[in-house]
């Protein structure tokens, strides 16, 4: 990264997209509490194996978490690290569609850079993605680890998916840029580089010929394809409600 700072309006306009995802997570983590209310949820502090998966996300969400370490002196000395786990990470992501990918990350066992794996838990909790906020099952937490890969019965509070994208895509429309979403890792790099290099070496960045997995058009478009070949990757209508679905375990 060059070391090159964006001018202070840019910079200002582009941490608004994650603030604008941290202000929507208060209110739709009420809403998932209310939603989910009499249900008996698995999952506890320190219950992590869901922390191994390849979480998509979306740039104004990685901008989020981006905003957490820029923020404060003591992390902003960490992203050097950070970084190199990212690569690390995507090393481990394999050519295919989203699904096969995620399995195949899942058998893996790669835990996620924001893990701490000596607690057990997320050390970027108050800025944790949406998929990670509201991903809760009913099912037995055993059947959830890369080893068992049993049968989850996932809740589905459809409703949160839906206004986390609609906002989302309110919050990129708003500065000019398409809605990304990617493994976490890959948009984690995406928002550091808009946040720290500034627009203009971003979309350079975008364009870029070389990017393989860090293609974030290339991600779009497979999301696209997987979900046109009846993959249920993309968050659903807004009017949809909760429900729990048993999903099969990776292969
Ligand atoms: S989804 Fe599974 S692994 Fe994750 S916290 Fe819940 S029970 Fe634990
Ligand atoms: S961001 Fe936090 S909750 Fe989400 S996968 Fe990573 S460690 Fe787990």
């Amino acid at each position: 990264m060059t070391t090159k700072s964006p001018p202070i309006d840019e910079l200002k306009r582009l941490r608004r997209l994650g603030r604008k995802m941290k202000t929507l997570y208060v209110e739709l983590d009420a809403e998932f509490v209310k939603q989910t209310d009499g249900m008996k949820l698995s999952c506890k502090p320190g219950c992590a194996s869901c922390c191994y998966l390849l979480t998509l996300i979306t740039l104004p969400e990685g901008v989020a978490i981006a905003e957490h370490f820029l923020a404060d002196v003591q992390l902003r000395n960490k992203i050097p690290d950070l970084m190199r786990s990212f690569f690390q990470q995507i090393q481990h992501i394999e050519a295919g569609g989203v699904k096969a990918i995620r399995d195949s990350y899942f058998r893996k066992k790669v835990p996620c850079t924001f893990l701490d794996t000596a607690t057990n838990r997320c050390t970027v909790y108050s800025v944790r993605p949406g998929a990670c906020r509201y991903h809760a099952v009913v099912s037995d937490p055993e059947g959830c680890s890369p080893e068992v890969r049993g049968v989850v019965s996932k809740v589905n509070v459809l409703a949160l998916d839906a206004a986390l994208l609609s906002t989302a895509n309110q919050a990129v429309g708003q500065v000019k840029l398409p809605l990304f979403i990617a493994p976490l890792p890959v948009v984690m790099l995406w928002a550091f580089k808009l946040l720290i290099e500034g627009r203009a070496a971003f979309d350079a960045g975008l364009v870029d010929p070389e990017m393989g997995v860090l293609d974030l058009m290339g991600w779009m478009e497979r999301l696209s394809a997987d979900e046109a070949a009846g993959e249920e990757i993309l968050p659903p209508p807004p009017d949809a409600g909760t429900t729990v679905v048993a999903e099969d375990p990776p292969t």
